[in-house]
């Protein structure tokens, strides 16, 4: 099964036709075969479809979520078999869209399908244990329970960043109580920011219950909630050591800064581009890549070892210079 577009194109840059019909159906097969297929080619990337610039994000998959569900296709009625894989696909690559850990992600999907540890899942599996809340000695320990009802939840929610008051969380199993958090805070205008401290907040929990279960130890929700912190701060920090460097406008300069291309007016054609120039030589060259307003691929060109009297004819800024005196109204040049 081909996972990006690069498995559908063949030796001599076809497509491959027979896998195209193969993996799609026959419309999408026949707008397929009809691209044509980029000379210079670009790195394939996943793309969220629901975006106009590709790019995943709570609030738009909570959308997506909605819109289906009142199109009847969330499934849970038990309606078609492939519309509840499509809407699982979907509820996971939510999930795994989150930046937090893999590890994480993981602990979301697991609570979601309701397979995690908890001693009322392993009652049910067959093992014989005590079902009681290992935290409170209330009630029994379901996923629900144990995140949002127990005392050492209200305690622990209530404490954090969140300020969240769960006796407000409505949801019958922790899909349900997950969906209703994606709409209390994924809607909202730092929607992932807040969607992370939900994530840690579970997490954090999973881990005290843990502590209680296997090392008898109890970690009050005070420290918890320092924990918490704790791991946030990790989190975050570990984000931004994965901001890539930027490439040097120029050779020989090498500051660091975040790498965020910025999308251009709606109906508007982006020209990226960017140069090199050696001195000795006195040759340079120069390359662009064109994306449309949603960050969709255009095109893409350039010229190598091609004769400069200075930098300012191969470099990039000799590159944007010249496409502007080609370009009109609805195309933007960039040199980042
Ligand atoms: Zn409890």
């Amino acid at each position: 099964m081909p996972l990006v577009v690069g498995d559908l194109v063949g030796v001599g840059g076809l497509w491959v036709k027979n896998m195209v019909e193969r993996c799609f159906n026959e419309e999408e097969a026949r707008i397929i075969l009809s691209m044509s297929i980029s000379k210079f080619g670009c790195p394939d990337q996943i793309m969220w479809h629901y975006t106009r610039n590709g790019m995943y994000s709570v609030k738009s998959g909570y959308k997506v979520a909605q819109d289906m569900n009142s199109n009847g296709e969330l499934g849970r009625k038990g309606v078609g078999q492939s519309s509840g894989d499509h809407v699982k696909d979907l509820i996971w690559g939510a999930i795994w869209q989150l930046k937090v850990p893999p590890k994480l992600s993981h602990f979301i999907g697991k609570g979601c399908k309701n397979i995690l540890a908890v001693r009322s899942n392993l009652q049910r599996r067959g093992i014989q244990l005590e079902i009681v809340c290992p935290h409170c000695g209330d009630d029994m320990e379901t996923q629900v329970h144990l995140f949002f009802k127990c005392s050492f939840a209200r305690v622990f929610w209530f404490g954090s960043p969140l300020q969240l008051d769960v006796v407000s969380v409505e949801g019958e199993d922790f899909l349900a109580c997950w969906n209703w958090l994606l709409k209390k805070y994924g809607v909202a205008e730092e929607g992932d920011r807040l969607m992370r401290w939900v994530v840690c907040g579970l997490w954090r929990i999973w881990k005290c219950r843990n502590s209680m279960v296997f090392e008898q130890t109890l970690v009050e929700p005070n420290v918890a909630l320092e924990l918490l912190q704790k791991h946030w701060g990790e989190i975050e920090r570990c984000e931004q050591s994965q901001v890539r460097p930027a490439r040097s406008s120029r050779l020989g300069e090498g500051e660091e800064v975040p790498v965020r291309w910025v999308k251009p007016p709606f109906r508007t054609i982006k020209l990226n581009c960017d140069g090199a120039w050696h001195k000795e030589t006195r040759r340079g060259g120069f390359g662009w890549v064109a994306q449309d307003f949603a960050g969709i691929f255009k095109g893409a060109g350039g010229m190598g070892n091609v004769c400069c009297d200075s930098d300012s004819d191969g470099g990039s800024g000799g590159g944007a210079s010249s496409f502007g005196g080609m370009c009109g109204e609805g195309l933007w040049v960039c040199s980042n």
